[in-house]
C-alpha cells in the first residue's frame, strides 16, 4: 500500500484529504471511524461540532471578519461508499484502505469502488474549511451517514440541524450540470384476498414465461416507454378464450426500484381444450410481439404444456377478473413529463412486483415525483383504483421529493460562477431520482422551511462499481466555484 499517491495533483489539499479519506474504512453502516476523523479535524481546527446517533456530523465555521451579516452556507456530503469490488479481488472493506493509483488523468481503485461518491464532496469540505485566507460567511457542514443505504443518516437527522440559508449539496457525479431537483418516491402495497379451487386430475397445465425485455432503473428511464413484465403478461392472459382455462399462478419483477423485465404465469385447462387454448395463446404471444417490435425487441415470450400436478389449484374465474383488472388498469410509466426538457417524467408509477400466495396477492406498486402534488395524485389514482378492483393498499412508505425552487436566490448567483469558472453554460438538470436533497427538503417543510438548494459535483464514472474514477481536471474547477460561492454570494 503506497502513501501520498495523489501527491503533486492540485488542488493539493483536496486530494490530500481525500487520499485520507480512502484510509478510512466506511462503507454504509460503518461511519464511526470516518466521523471521529471529521470530528478531530473539527477539534483540529476550532471548529464547533455536533454528532447524532446515526453518526452524521455537523461543524460550524463562524464567518471570517466583515462576513458575520451574510447568509449562511451549509455544504453537504455523505460519509459512506458502497463497497463493491471484482469477483476476483479478495478485499475487506471492514479493514483495508483503498488501494488507489492515478492513470489517464483519473483517480481509480484497484479491483474496488473508490469511494468518491462521496469522498470528493468530503474532501472538498474539509479542504475549504482548512483554508484561512479564504473570506466566508457564517459556514455549516453536514456530513451524513447511510447515503447508499436508502439515506437512513439522513432521515435520521433532526431537522432543526437544517437552519441554514443556502444550501449547496456535494454529493453529485457530473461537473457540467447544477441540479436543482430530485424525485420523491413511494411503495403502495396492494393485496387481495384469493380464492381457489382445485384443479382436476388429468388437467393440462401452461407455463408462460415473458422475457428478455429492458426493464431500468424506474426513475431514469421510465419516460422511455419501455414494456412493463407484469402489463404483459396481463396482456397475453387477456387472450385467453373465455371459460376455457384458469389461472394458477402468476409473478412478476423483483425490486420496487426496477421496471419489471421477467414474468411467469401458469394457466390450466381440461385437456379437451388445451388445443384451443394453446393455439389462443400463439396467436396472442403473435400480436404481443407485433405491438412491442420497436419499444421491446427483444422481447421472448414461451409456452411449454403439461400436465397439472397433483394438489395444484386455480382461482376461481371471478377471483381471477378481480386480480387481473387492476392489473390492468392501474397506471405504468410517465404519469406527466416535466415541461421544462421531455428528458425525464415529471411523476410516474412502476407497478413493480406481482406474487401469489395461497390465500393472497401482493401487488407492489411504486410512484416517483418531483412534485409532492403529483405525487400526491398517483398515489390516490392507484389507491382508489385499487378499492374499486376489490383490492386492499397501503401506502408501505412516502419519501418526499426535492422540489423544484422557482424562487431560489442561490441559483441566479452560481450560475454566473459556474461559467466564470469553467467557460461553459452549466445545464440546470433534474433527476427523477433520489438524493439526500429530497429528504432535507421534507425535513425542512415538516418544520415550515423551504430549502434553497443546488448540488454540484466533479466528474465521475461509473459510480458504485469497481471501475468508479475521479477525473483529476474535474476537481479543481470545483473547488474554485466553491470559493467563489463562498466569498460573493450575499
Ligand atoms: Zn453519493
Amino acid at each position: 500500500m503506497s502513501t501520498n499517491v495523489l501527491c503533486g495533483l492540485e488542488p493539493q489539499s483536496v486530494f490530500s484529504y481525500f487520499e485520507q479519506l480512502t484510509r478510512i474504512p466506511r462503507g454504509s453502516g460503518n461511519e464511526k471511524a470516518v466521523s471521529d476523523y471529521i470530528i478531530a479535524y473539527a477539534e483540529q481546527h476550532g471548529y464547533r461540532w455536533e454528532r447524532d446517533e446515526a453518526n452524521n456530523v455537523k461543524l460550524y465555521a463562524p464567518a471570517t471578519s466583515g462576513y458575520e451579516n451574510r447568509k449562511s452556507i451549509v455544504l453537504q456530503a455523505h460519509l459512506d461508499m458502497v463497497c463493491a469490488k471484482d469477483p476476483d479481488v479478495a478485499f475487506d472493506f471492514k479493514t483495508q484502505p483503498i488501494d488507489i493509483y492515478v492513470e489517464d488523468g483519473f483517480v481509480k481503485a484497484h479491483g474496488t469502488t473508490l469511494g468518491a461518491d462521496d469522498g470528493a464532496g468530503v474532501a472538498m469540505i474539509l479542504a475549504l474549511l482548512d483554508d484561512r485566507t479564504l473570506p466566508h460567511p457564517p459556514v455549516q457542514a453536514i456530513f451524513t451517514t447511510g447515503e447508499e443505504i436508502l439515506f437512513v443518516g439522513a432521515e435520521a437527522m433532526d431537522a432543526h440541524w437544517l437552519d441554514g440559508d443556502y444550501y449547496i449539496g456535494l454529493d453529485y457525479s457530473n461537473n457540467k450540470k447544477i441540479l436543482v431537483s430530485a424525485a420523491g418516491v413511494s411503495v403502495l402495497q396492494c393485496t387481495l384476498t384469493l380464492e381457489r379451487a382445485p384443479v382436476p386430475v388429468g388437467w393440462t397445465a401452461f407455463d408462460v414465461t415473458v422475457s428478455g425485455m429492458q426493464g431500468g432503473h424506474s426513475g431514469n428511464t421510465i419516460h422511455m416507454d419501455r414494456g412493463n413484465a407484469v402489463k404483459v403478461m396481463e396482456e397475453i392472459l387477456a387472450g385467453l378464450p373465455a371459460g376455457l382455462a384458469s389461472l394458477a399462478d402468476i409473478s412478476a419483477g423483483t425490486l420496487i426500484n426496477i421496471i419489471p423485465a421477467h414474468a411467469e404465469a401458469v394457466v390450466v385447462c381440461p385437456p379437451e381444450h388445451a388445443d384451443t387454448v394453446r393455439t389462443a395463446l400463439d396467436a396472442r404471444i403473435a400480436l404481443l410481439k407485433e405491438v412491442y417490435r420497436h419499444t421491446e425487441p427483444q422481447l421472448t415470450i414461451t409456452v411449454s404444456q403439461r400436465s397439472a400436478g397433483d394438489g395444484m389449484t386455480v382461482l376461481t374465474p371471478a377471483c381471477a377478473e378481480k386480480l387481473l383488472r387492476f392489473v390492468r388498469l392501474c397506471y405504468v410509466g410517465a404519469w406527466r413529463m416535466a415541461d421544462d426538457t421531455y428528458s425525464r417524467a415529471e411523476c410516474s408509477a412502476n407497478p413493480a412486483i406481482l406474487r401469489l400466495e395461497q390465500t393472497e396477492a401482493k401487488f407492489t406498486l411504486s410512484a416517483r415525483s418531483n412534485s409532492e402534488y403529483l405525487h400526491d395524485q398517483i398515489i390516490a389514482h392507484q389507491s382508489e383504483l385499487a378499492a374499486l378492483c376489490g383490492w386492499k393498499a397501503e401506502l408501505e412508505s412516502r419519501a418526499g421529493a426535492w422540489e423544484y425552487n422557482a424562487a431560489s436566490q442561490l441559483l441566479p448567483q452560481v450560475i454566473p460562477i459556474f461559467r466564470e469558472v469553467t467557460g461553459r453554460e452549466p445545464e440546470i438538470a433534474q433527476i427523477h431520482a433520489g438524493v439526500e436533497g429530497g429528504v432535507f427538503d421534507t425535513k425542512a417543510r415538516e418544520i415550515g422551511r423551504r430549502l434553497d438548494m443546488v448540488n454540484l459535483g466533479v466528474m465521475n464514472y461509473d459510480v458504485h462499481t469497481p471501475r468508479e474514477r475521479m477525473e483529476i481536471d474535474s476537481v479543481k474547477p470545483l473547488y474554485e466555484m466553491l470559493r467563489q460561492i463562498l466569498m460573493t454570494v450575499e
